[in-house]
């Protein structure tokens, strides 16, 4: 498996208003996501607790998905009918996207896309690439769609923009964190065990309006859950959920900042002097550049 990211971040960006075939590949098989996320970075258990302790627990987002109509399990709350195991609704937990003047899939000029809140918009790099809480999902990619033979965000790219993004389609060996079925339960499939406080809190899921309380709520029981079962441990949701509401990285400086300052998706947006005054200012990692990893 070879790729080539520069000046890609095709995968930590939702490049879909650069297009008049936006990929939807998300949305297709029986359970939709409720978000509008592109790409979501799912998290195991064990990463989401090394983002919180870290004090990155305000990067952190939930994913909740529709169930279709016939779905025993589904439970209804604010009239969307959820994914859910004996009751209790399924979610992710990943990593929140924000707008940033970016210049993804080797375009030219900054605009306003939702990128994934660690991508570098200047150099388009990973913030935590290599360091201790590079999710196993990003370091594989696309490692795990190589391996269940699905189309790779690097084809995506190349199909709409052309160049040559998989060098080498070769799957690798093995992967970290590619969990199917009942082993993903409590690792990267979580369950929330009490429905009905999720009145209001679904609602904004969908709207992509989720507080800071809500997340929490939802990081909380991924933190708390026992790998392989529904089970929790209450002691750790209160822990980990405190964790969150008291996380205050440069992370939400940047977003705030970029929130109120983004147009709309796909707009022009200031040039990368911009990115070095909100997210260095707010004390993001630095990222090393092209040159110094060639
Ligand atoms: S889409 Fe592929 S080539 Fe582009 S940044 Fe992601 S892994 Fe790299
Ligand atoms: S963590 Fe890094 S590699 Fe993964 S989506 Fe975010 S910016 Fe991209």
């Amino acid at each position: 498996m070879d790729v080539d990211c520069e000046g890609c971040a095709g995968c930590c960006v939702d490049w879909r208003p650069l297009t008049a075939q936006p990929s939807d590949h998300e949305r297709r098989g029986p359970h939709e996501p409720l978000d509008d996320i592109y790409n979501l970075v799912p998290l195991t258990r064990a990463e989401v607790r090394r983002f919180c302790d870290a004090g990155y627990g305000d990067a952190l987002v939930p994913r909740l998905w529709t169930a279709p109509t016939a779905a025993d399990d589904a439970v209804v709350v604010d009239g969307h009918r959820l994914a859910a195991v004996d009751g209790q609704p399924t979610f992710f937990v990943g990593l929140r996207k924000t707008p940033k003047p970016v210049a993804p899939v080797g375009t030219d000029g900054e605009r306003w896309l939702r990128s994934c809140v660690f991508l570098d918009p200047t150099t388009l790099q990973c913030r935590i690439h290599g360091d201790g809480l590079y999710p196993s999902e990003c370091a594989d990619y696309p490692g795990h769609n190589l391996l269940l033979e699905r189309e790779t965000e690097c084809e995506r790219v190349e199909a709409v923009f052309g160049g040559d993004r998989l060098l080498d389609d070769e799957p690798p060996e093995s992967v970290e964190g590619l969990l199917l079925g009942p082993q993903a339960l409590g690792e990267k499939v979580f369950v929330h065990p009490e429905p009905d406080a999720l009145t209001g809190i679904v609602g904004r899921a969908a709207a992509g309006t989720l507080t800071s309380a809500d997340r929490a709520e939802f990081v909380g029981w991924a933190a708390a859950s026992a790998p392989g079962t529904a089970e929790h441990s209450e002691r750790h949701y209160e822990e980990y959920r405190e964790t969150v509401l008291s996380a205050d990285s440069w992370v939400t400086d940047a977003v705030e900042t970029w929130t109120a300052w983004a147009s709309g998706e796909g707009e022009p947006a200031p040039d990368a002097d911009a990115a070095e005054r909100v997210e260095d200012a707010a004390g993001a990692p630095q990222t090393p550049g092209w040159d110094a990893v060639e």
